[in-house]
C-alpha cells in the first residue's frame, strides 16, 4: 500500500506493509513458524539506512490505564538509540502504538539525538500493530483522529527533509524476534515510568472511561443492595466449580442458578407462548372445548385443529385483545366469529408444581421445598434440608436428582430413550442403551402434547401430577431406575 497523496511534502513515498510475506496466523501456526515468516519478510525488505522498531504498551489494558510508547533505532552509522514517552493516562494499545511511532519520527526530525540520516535514505519502521498500519495506509486525507494526523505530518516531513523512502512494516510481537522483544521492554518501561501529564483524551476513550466508572458504581450498588438476589443466594457471588461437566450439563445448572430454568413450570409458563391464526366460522364452531380457561380438547378437522392448536393451551389474547377471565374469553370468541383472527396461547397451562399442590413451581421449590420430591431429595443429598448452594458445590448430585425426579435427562440419552421406549405404554426395564433408563408411564392426558411441544427439556420425561405419584419415584430395581406411576404430563 502506498500513501502519497499529500502533495510535494510526501514526494518520496511511504510504503505501508501490514502483512508478512506469507500468511500466518496465531491459531494455525506455531510461534516458530510465525517467527520464520517474520524474519523472511524482514530479509526481503530493501536494505535500510535507518531501522527503527516501535511499540506501544498499556499498563492496565482492561481498564485502559497508563499507556506508553517506545522505540529502538539503528542509524546509518550503526549507532543505537532508544526513546520512550507517555501515551496517555487513558490509553488503548492502538493509541500507544501510534504515540511510539510519532515519538520516533519526531526524534528523527528534531535532530536532538544526532541520528545519522543520509539524504535519499531508506527508513524502515517496524511495529506489531496491523490496525495502526492499516489506519495510516488509508492516506493523510482519510485521517480524522488528532494522533493519526500528527503521525502523517511527521511522516511527510521525514520524507521531505531526507528525501527518504519510509517503509512501515508489520512484524508480529512475542514470537522471539530479537529487536521486537527489546522494544517491547522499552514500551513497558515507558508505560510504567513516564509521567502522563494532562494530555487530551480521545472521545472514544473518554466514553469508555465513563462506561467503566458507571459499571463500577453499578457493581458497588449491587453488592450492597441486592444481597437477596437469587444468584447471589445460590452462589454467594463465587463461580461454580466445574468438575468435568458437559456443555449441556453446565448450561442446565447455570439456568438453575440464575433462577430461569425451562425445567420449572413457572418459567415455561412465563415465556412459552404461541400465536395461531384461524378463521372462526359464522356458526362459531371453532372446534375447541374450553374448560377453566384451558383448551380441553380439539376436534379433528375443525379450524382450531387445522391451525395446530393443542389441548392444554390457555388462550390469553384474541384479535390482540387480552382475555383475563373465562367470560371475556367466551365473549371475545363470539365477537371474533367470521373473522380471521389471531389467538395467542400460553402453551404451558399453569405455573403450578406438577408434583405437589404448591401454587408456583420454581428452582427453590424444586430443589429445596417440594414435598413431592422429598424422598428422592433425601436419597440423593442425604438430607431433606437441601441448601441452594448445592447448585454450586454439588453439581453432579443436582443433575442426578433432576434425572431421578424425571425433570431432566441428558440429550444423547434422551434420543436413545425415545427410540427404545417406543409405544410409551407401561413400564420399561433398563436396557444397555439407556444407561439411566427412566421408566415412564404414558399419560393419556391431553396437556401432554402441550408440554411436549414447548418444554423439550421435559418432553420425553414423565412429570408426576399428584404428590402421591412421587412415592413411586423411588428406586426399585436399581438406584438409577426410577419408576413413576400415576398420570404423567409428557406424551
Ligand atoms: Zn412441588
Amino acid at each position: 500500500m502506498r500513501g502519497c497523496r499529500r502533495g510535494a511534502a510526501a514526494t518520496s513515498c511511504v510504503d505501508f506493509r501490514p502483512r508478512l510475506c506469507r500468511p500466518v496466523t496465531k491459531k494455525k501456526n506455531t510461534s516458530g513458524e510465525i517467527r520464520e515468516a517474520a524474519l523472511e519478510t524482514l530479509a526481503q525488505l530493501p536494505p535500510a539506512d535507518v531501522t527503527a522498531y516501535t511499540d506501544g504498551s498499556v499498563l492496565d489494558p482492561r481498564r485502559m490505564r497508563r499507556g506508553g510508547g517506545g522505540y529502538t533505532l539503528t542509524d546509518a552509522k550503526g549507532k543505537q538509540f532508544s526513546g520512550k514517552c507517555a501515551a496517555g493516562a487513558r490509553c488503548n494499545s492502538y493509541r500507544a502504538e501510534l504515540s511510539a511511532m510519532l515519538l520516533c519520527l519526531r526524534d528523527l526530525l528534531s535532530g536532538a539525538k544526532k541520528h545519522a540520516v543520509p539524504q535519499d535514505a531508506v527508513i524502515t519502521v517496524a511495529l506489531d500493530s496491523q490496525s495502526a498500519i492499516k489506519a495510516l495506509a488509508a492516506g493523510p486525507a482519510a485521517q480524522s483522529g488528532r494522533l493519526e494526523i500528527r503521525v502523517w505530518e511527521a511522516l511527510s516531513e521525514v520524507c521531505a527533509r531526507f528525501r527518504a523512502r519510509v517503509i512501515v512494516q508489520y512484524v508480529p510481537g512475542h514470537v522471539d524476534v530479537e529487536e521486537q522483544e527489546e522494544v517491547d521492554k522499552v514500551a513497558k518501561a515507558a508505560a510504567a515510568e513516564c509521567a502522563q501529564g494532562d494530555g487530551p483524551i480521545a472521545l472514544s476513550l473518554a466514553k469508555a472511561a465513563i462506561k467503566e466508572v458507571q459499571r463500577g458504581e453499578l457493581v458497588a450498588s449491587l453488592r450492597n443492595k441486592v444481597s437477596d438476589h437469587f444468584w447471589l443466594a445460590v452462589t454467594g457471588g463465587k463461580p461454580a466449580k466445574c468438575d468435568k461437566l458437559s456443555r449441556e450439563e453446565q448450561r442446565t445448572l447455570a439456568q438453575l442458578r440464575a433462577g430461569h430454568s425451562p425445567l420449572t413450570l413457572d418459567y415455561l409458563y412465563r415465556v412459552a407462548t404461541t400465536s395461531k391464526n384461524f378463521k372462526i366460522p359464522d356458526d362459531g364452531d371453532h372446534g375447541m372445548s374450553i374448560a377453566e380457561g384451558v383448551v380441553d380438547a380439539v376436534r379433528d378437522g375443525s379450524p382450531a385443529h387445522e391451525a395446530g392448536v393443542l389441548p392444554g393451551w390457555r388462550p390469553t389474547h384474541i384479535g390482540g385483545k387480552k382475555c383475563a377471565t373465562d367470560g371475556e374469553l367466551a365473549a371475545q370468541l363470539v365477537v371474533a366469529q367470521g373473522d380471521r383472527c389471531a389467538v395467542k396461547f400460553k402453551t404451558v397451562p399453569s405455573p403450578k408444581c406438577p408434583a405437589c399442590p404448591a401454587k408456583q413451581d420454581g428452582v427453590r421449590h424444586l430443589l429445596a421445598e417440594c414435598p413431592g420430591y422429598a424422598k428422592t431429595r433425601h436419597s440423593v443429598f442425604g438430607t431433606h434440608n437441601v441448601p441452594l448452594s448445592v447448585l454450586r458445590d454439588q453439581q453432579k448430585e443436582v443433575l442426578r436428582y433432576l434425572q431421578r425426579i424425571g425433570r431432566w435427562r441428558p440429550k444423547d440419552s434422551r434420543v436413545r430413550g425415545a427410540r427404545q421406549t417406543g409405544t410409551h405404554t407401561g413400564i420399561h426395564t433398563r436396557s444397555a442403551g439407556d444407561r439411566r433408563g427412566s421408566v415412564q408411564h404414558s399419560g393419556t392426558s391431553s396437556p401432554a402434547a402441550a408440554v411436549g411441544k414447548i418444554g423439550r427439556h421435559i418432553a420425553p420425561l414423565g412429570i408426576p401430577r399428584s404428590p402421591w405419584s412421587c412415592i413411586w419415584g423411588l428406586p426399585v430395581f436399581a438406584p438409577w431406575i426410577p419408576i413413576s406411576g400415576g398420570q404423567t404430563v409428557a406424551a
